[in-house]
């Protein structure tokens, strides 16, 4: 019998109004946490992030494989990336990805993304004011997750805001909480639409 955390519901529910929002068009994006035995659950591939559900969460061992009973299932083709995180950042409870438009334009051709002077940078840990530069690393897209995870590791040090950019694709962000990595979502997805229009 398939036993899902209540966390999966709270995160399913969140994932439903990310898509309202513009983060997932075309079952893209994924989505996974760490529930209170520490096992990692991982949003199944192919899914319609409209009517996402606790039961659309599978379990993955720490390299990304299926556990059972849900071995015969596919789990997000990114699903690299969210082991990467967890293995880097062991604090991490909740990882969230968006494929938002702004950010795909604002890092297009860059290394990395600057914010400067906006309420909003306060929406990053440990930013306690919009005085200062924030900086958000840009990564080459790639279908090998070892790819991204290298570039992730050599970068390391520009993680600090817990969220990176991958080239015309999209934006992972983490956190200790749903909360705190909604937080920081809300805030890059933000400085990145008033950072384009600032610039037309
Ligand atoms: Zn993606």
């Amino acid at each position: 019998m398939k036993e899902f955390p209540a966390f999966a519901a709270e995160l399913a529910d969140c994932i439903r109004v990310l898509h309202h929002q513009g983060h997932s068009p075309a079952t893209s994006t994924n989505y996974s946490f760490k529930d209170d035995a520490d096992r990692l659950w991982v949003s199944r591939s192919g899914i319609d992030k409209s009517s996402c559900l606790d039961t659309d969460f599978i379990t993955i061992d720490a390299q990304g494989k299926t556990l059972t009973p849900f071995e015969h299932m596919t789990p997000s083709a990114e699903t690299g990336i969210h082991c990467a995180i967890y293995e880097m950042f062991p604090t991490t409870k909740v990882i969230l990805h968006s494929h938002d438009l702004y950010p795909v334009l604002v890092a297009h051709n860059k290394n990395s993304v600057h914010f400067e002077g906006f309420e909003l940078q306060k929406g990053f840990p440990a930013v306690k004011t919009h005085h200062g530069a924030i900086q958000i690393p840009v990564f080459p897209n790639s279908q090998d997750m070892n790819d991204i995870k290298s570039h992730m590791e050599s970068r390391k040090e520009e993680l600090k805001y817990q969220v990176f950019m991958i080239e015309k694709h999209g934006f992972y962000t983490w956190g200790t909480s749903l909360f705190e990595a909604k937080r920081i979502l809300e805030s890059f997805s933000y400085l990145c639409k008033a950072s384009w229009y600032l610039t037309k």
